[in-house]
């Protein structure tokens, strides 16, 4: 069968929801293409949380220098500058604008009186959707897509880019979940959107032979670099291919990133099978990873205590999570240090010293041992909750190589006609490590600049 639409979007998650919400708003007939059976990808899955420089809820909270120069700055060095600086200082500059976009036009409630301050990032600068999920934002973004009457279609996965004679990309095949062949023509250009390849061994492998089996992932089953290898069957260059992240702190049974355990935004720390912190905890999540798998047994646990359960509130949001953990017997609920330390069988004295010191640097606000950027929080007084942990692929730095209006460059670096792409398919941004709360900013940013040019293209 062909169908014909003006705009062909690939995937489902913020980057595409966001590129046919604004290619709609410019006029366009636009068709969302889905190959899960429901939409959301992995922003669905994950926290949510965005960067936006010198929001309004810094704001609110007395924070008044946070500069999109101190986000470019962060996101640059956080990446080891391997992202391109042109690319960076457009997410830098529009991510505040684009968190205005979901707050305004996509009615998306993020909390007024709390951020996160993610690792490698020098301010508290993340919003947090309410229910500390992309439930918030994929649920709204679908009601404004059902509101422009954009035609979304699950269980349709893309799989040939077409060309015409001058090399322009005029469209898509796909196979429906019925197995029916559909070629989507595209009158204007097709937009990727289809994420990363986070779970997809085979391909993680070949561009990073450490990232085998032996790591599980945080990601969804539809997150196998489908764009990427379109793209470059047609000539798309890609870059960064072997920067592949893993997120420090996710269950050690199914690799599920454990957002219970973003108590650790708000003071929560991490110790070894000994008792002993080894790392800061919010260091970068590439420093943390490696340092958990130098540890014994590759894994940590996080502990915290009701002080900092009560500021985040992140058993209370992520309820079933902590049930889970718990019931799989991965968390313990304890009244005091000795009973923490005999569920994992750690040292008590060991982890009494460990708990001492944080409990002087807290009073003092300096971390004398890993210099805690947050500044550490008080743990005298129980209860406690305490954690085991294993890091996880969580996020694929690499992609294709887009331009400032998100044009699909190919080898030579020439714009490949009809072909755009944003989100983590692209491999511009975050260079060898994404920083928290950075893909939600680039994904919302680009989307949206990919929506708006194919329509003005
Ligand atoms: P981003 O954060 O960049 O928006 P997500 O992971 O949130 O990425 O969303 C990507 C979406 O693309 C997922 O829902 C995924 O199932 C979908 N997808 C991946 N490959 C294809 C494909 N070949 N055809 C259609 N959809 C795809």
């Amino acid at each position: 069968a062909e169908q014909t639409y003006d705009v062909v979007v690939i995937g489902a998650g913020g980057a595409g929801f966001s590129a046919a919400i604004e290619a709609k708003s410019a006029g366009a007939n636009v068709v969302l293409l889905e190959k899960m059976p429901a939409v959301g990808g992995n922003t669905l899955i994950s926290g949510g949380e965005m960067n936006a420089p010198d929001n309004w809820v810094e704001r609110a909270l007395g924070i008044t220098d946070d500069t999109a120069d101190l986000f470019y700055n962060d996101t640059m060095k956080g990446g080891d500058n391997l992202g391109d600086p042109k690319m960076v200082r457009i997410l830098a500059d529009n991510a505040l604008t684009s968190a205005e976009w979901l707050r305004d036009e996509i009615k998306v409630e993020f909390l007024p009186d709390h951020l996160f301050q993610f690792g490698g990032h020098s301010r508290k600068r993340a919003l947090i959707p309410v229910g500390h999920t992309g439930v918030e934002l994929i649920t709204k973004l679908k009601a404004k897509t059902d509101a422009d009457r954009i035609t979304i279609k699950t269980n349709m996965k893309a799989e040939t880019l077409l060309k015409d004679e001058s090399g322009k990309v005029t469209g898509v095949t796909a196979t429906s979940g019925t197995g029916d062949k559909i070629t989507f023509h595209a009158n204007k250009g097709v937009i990727i959107a289809t994420g990363g390849f986070g779970s997809n061994v085979e391909m993680r492998k070949k561009y990073n032979p450490k990232m085998d089996e032996k790591y599980m992932s945080t990601d969804t089953p539809g997150s196998t670099g489908d764009g990427i290898v379109m793209a470059e069957t047609i000539g798309a260059k890609l870059t960064n291919m072997e920067n592949i992240q893993t997120y420090p702190i996710c269950n050690p049974e199914t690799g599920v990133i454990s957002l219970v355990a973003d108590s650790r935004f708000d003071g929560a720390i991490l110790i070894n099978q000994e008792g002993k912190r080894f790392v800061e905890e919010l260091e970068r999540r590439d420093v943390i990873s490696k340092a958990i798998l130098a540890q014994t047994g590759g894994y940590t646990y996080q502990l915290w205590n009701q002080g900092i359960a009560d500021i985040g509130k992140t058993i209370e949001v992520h309820q079933d999570e902590y049930d889970q953990l718990v019931k799989q017997g991965l968390l313990f609920k304890a009244d005091t240090i000795e009973e923490a330390a005999n569920f994992f069988k750690i040292d008590v004295n060991t982890l009494k010293e460990t708990i001492n010191k944080v409990n002087d640097y807290a009073k003092t606000g300096k971390d004398l041992d890993f210099k805690h950027r947050g500044g550490l929080k008080s743990l005298e007084k129980g209860p406690y909750y305490i954690e085991k942990a294993v890091p996880s692929v969580h996020h694929t730095m690499g992609g294709l190589v887009i331009d400032e209006k998100t044009r699909v460059l190919n080898e030579k670096g020439e714009v490949i006609p009809g072909l755009f792409a944003a989100g983590e398919v692209t491999g511009v941004i975050h260079g060898a490590n994404r920083l928290g709360g950075n893909a939600i900013a680039d994904i919302f940013t680009f989307g949206r600049i990919a929506g708006k040019q194919v329509v003005a293209e």
